[in-house]
């Protein structure tokens, strides 16, 4: 006896999903599309238009590694996703980048896999672009004076998406060995069209300075809060755990504290919940999410005089956002 007719479809062949080297992604992620596309993402989740649960983190048994997975579902533009990312400190001695991972981008309608994207220059690309959100939403338009801690991965794109949102006319950097900020004073000053010097501490580079960038892998504080002048603007976007952090309690009981998301933040941002610990400040919450500044639902900047900061953990819609940029430049939807 034959099966019953039935209406289903002859299974379709499905596309073989593209895959994306390190070496590819310069030419198809600009730092200005970026920021645009992160701004979006931002926006997507001050409206409610993204699921994404805190990453999980797995501790490895060297004791300083680990190995992080950040799914998420974007809504605004349609995005389905995961990025799977290692993070091992030590590999800088092997002439390795201590950040690595793959992004592997669905499509939202079927499920299917189309896109698997070399995670490292992704990140080092749109973690910069979030700053350069962030600051055009709450740093002095006339911000011209640039100090950035860190000389590594982050730092250099940190400079490049400053540059994209303020008139910055000189950057002041400072990172512990020697040999690696005089590189990246070189590689920078070679690049782009603005002054980079070299700093003897950090506390010379940050005081006076209208943006700080805190792009380092310290577990304990690199900038104190007396250093900040007054009206400035701090992205800060290296501790990403709940016992470590960048900034002392001073800079943050001094700062408006903004965060890229809330339920991160308090799960993870040890700046801030290591300064409510101390008693230096008695907020229940930071002042807000950075979506929510830029859908005004929430004040950003108040005062010229004000101290902005922008805590940074780094969500995984921001790596759906910009692989969906790589996507679309390849024609694939
Ligand atoms: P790199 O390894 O390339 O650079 C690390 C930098 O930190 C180097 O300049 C190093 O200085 C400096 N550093 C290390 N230890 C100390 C210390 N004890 N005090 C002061 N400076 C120190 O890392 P990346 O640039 O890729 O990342 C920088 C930070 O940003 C990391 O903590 C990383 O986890 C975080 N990150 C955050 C993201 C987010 O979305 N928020 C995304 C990606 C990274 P030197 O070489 O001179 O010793």
């Amino acid at each position: 006896m034959s099966p019953p007719a039935t209406d289903a479809p002859e299974p379709a062949e499905l596309p073989t999903p593209r895959f994306i080297a390190a070496r590819e992604v310069p030419a198809l992620l600009s730092m200005r599309e970026c920021i645009e596309a992160v701004e979006k993402a931002f926006l997507a989740l001050a409206r409610d238009r993204t699921e994404q649960p805190l990453r999980t983190v797995i501790p490895l048994p060297d004791g300083r590694s680990s190995f992080l997975t950040m799914p998420a579902w974007l809504g605004d533009p349609p995005a389905l996703g995961a990025k799977l990312l290692t993070l091992f400190p030590g590999n800088h001695d092997r002439g390795i980048e201590s950040h690595q991972g793959l992004i592997v981008l669905f499509d939202p309608d079927t499920g299917s896999p189309v896109l698997v994207v070399d995670a490292a220059p992704v990140t080092a690309i749109r973690t910069a672009a979030a700053s350069a959100v962030a600051t055009r939403a709450l740093a002095r338009d006339d911000a011209s004076t640039l100090a950035i801690l860190g000389s590594g991965v982050q730092a250099r794109s940190h400079l490049e998406a400053m540059l994209e949102v303020r008139p910055i006319q000189r950057v002041r950097a400072w990172s512990p060995t020697r040999s690696h900020l005089d590189r990246f004073v070189e590689e920078m000053q070679a690049r782009f069209q603005v002054p980079v010097n070299a700093g003897a501490d950090a506390r010379t580079v940050v005081e006076g300075a209208d943006l700080v960038c805190t792009v380092t892998a310290s577990p304990t504080p690199v900038l104190e809060g007396g250093w900040l002048a007054p009206g400035c603007h701090v992205n800060a976007v290296g501790a990403s755990t709940a016992t470590t952090r960048e900034l002392d309690s001073d800079a943050v009981a001094r700062s408006a504290f903004f965060v890229d998301r809330m339920e991160s933040a308090l799960a993870e941002a040890g700046d801030w919940l290591l300064a409510r610990r101390e008693g230096a400040v008695r907020d229940e919450e930071p002042a807000g999410e950075l979506g929510s500044v830029l859908a005004e639902d929430r004040p950003g900047r108040r005062t010229p005089d004000q101290i902005t900061v922008f805590k940074s953990l780094g969500l995984a819609v921001q790596d759906l956002a910009a692989a969906v940029l790589i996507r679309d430049k390849l024609g694939g939807g």
